[in-house]
């Protein structure tokens, strides 16, 4: 009898404790567990050279694939993942399985295939970070890759002395640093001034004005003629129309990424895109 009463007060308990820790669970707790379980995978979309149609490379993007909610986007959680701290473990899962997935398919890889991948602000400024690119780009049996960091100007980039280090000596080693959403972020012209950058990449906002009239691409034509001047090349984001296209063709930049071509696509679907293609070398302009 007694027994049982102590049995059936340890399961009140439990169950009170459980109720009262998962109502206060916050945000954080949730991404936290969803890191764990390896429920935020990636995905890629390929970056096409407009002129010939060849894939030029992927960009990793984060999604969590919620068991209930199917797949959220990361705009809902990479802002969580940044106040929190845990865009490092985030970074740190999704490169591990980049790795895996990136090793399952060596001998598919077109040579010189660019894999790009997003680092905010928070991870850049870690400790952890120069050690996980290099281990990261250790651990792939293709040599023959180039490894894109994407720097975003979503949180203000602390760019001081040792920013500047970390960066330069990714890039001496053979990474190549793209600026991402160039020209939406805070300080992207002064980062020109300070980083060793190899390419920008034009936010979406600037592209998606091609089809509105003259005056809708003056900021997008300053950015193009910016970016020659000081030789950097440039990736096109957000291409939706063959409008847009044929205007960025015109315009020499040759390397597109956007709906028009594809969208973000699972491990799986990439290697369909892979095998449905005859294995072409990347062509650098
Ligand atoms: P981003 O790095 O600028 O990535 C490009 C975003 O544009 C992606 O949104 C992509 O799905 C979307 N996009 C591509 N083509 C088109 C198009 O033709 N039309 C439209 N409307 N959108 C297009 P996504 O995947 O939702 O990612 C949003 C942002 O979240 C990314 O912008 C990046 O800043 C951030 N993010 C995603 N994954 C990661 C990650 O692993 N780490 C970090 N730090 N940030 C990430
Ligand atoms: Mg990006
Ligand atoms: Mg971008
Ligand atoms: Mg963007």
């Amino acid at each position: 009898g007694m027994l049982l009463f102590i049995l059936l007060i340890s399961c009140a308990v439990a169950y009170a404790l459980h109720k009262y820790f998962n109502k206060y669970t916050t945000p954080e707790d949730t991404l936290r567990s969803a890191i764990d379980n390896g429920e935020i995978v990636p995905f890629y979309q390929p970056i096409v050279n407009g002129r010939t149609g060849t894939l030029r490379g992927v960009e990793v993007l984060a999604r969590w694939k919620h068991p209930t909610a199917g797949f959220i986007s990361p705009a809902s959680f990479i802002p969580i993942a940044e106040k929190s701290g845990l865009i490092v473990q985030l970074t740190q899962s999704l490169m591990a399985q980049v790795i895996a997935n990136m090793n399952a398919i060596t001998s598919k890889l077109p040579e010189g295939f660019h894999l790009g991948i997003n680092f905010s602000a928070t991870h850049i400024n870690s400790p952890a970070f120069l050690d996980d690119c290099m281990k990261y780009r250790d651990s792939f049996q293709c040599k023959d890759l180039t490894h894109v960091i994407e720097v975003t100007e979503r949180e203000p980039l602390n760019v001081d002395e040792q920013l500047i280090t970390k960066l330069n000596i990714l890039h001496d080693s053979g990474f190549a640093i793209a600026l991402d959403d160039f020209g939406t972020g805070y300080s992207g012209l002064s980062y020109l001034n300070d980083l060793q950058i190899d390419y920008i990449k034009i936010d979406q906002s600037f592209v998606g004005r091609v089809n509105e009239n003259a005056e809708s691409t003056i900021l997008l034509d300053c950015v193009i003629d910016l970016a020659s001047r000081l030789s950097l090349s440039i990736v096109a984001e957000g291409v939706e129309t063959l409008a847009q296209v044929e205007y960025l063709n015109r315009h020499n930049i040759t390397f597109l990424q956007g709906y028009y071509f594809y969208k973000p696509v699972s491990f799986t679907d990439l290697v369909k895109i892979l095998l449905s293609r005859p294995r072409e070398k990347v062509v650098i302009e």
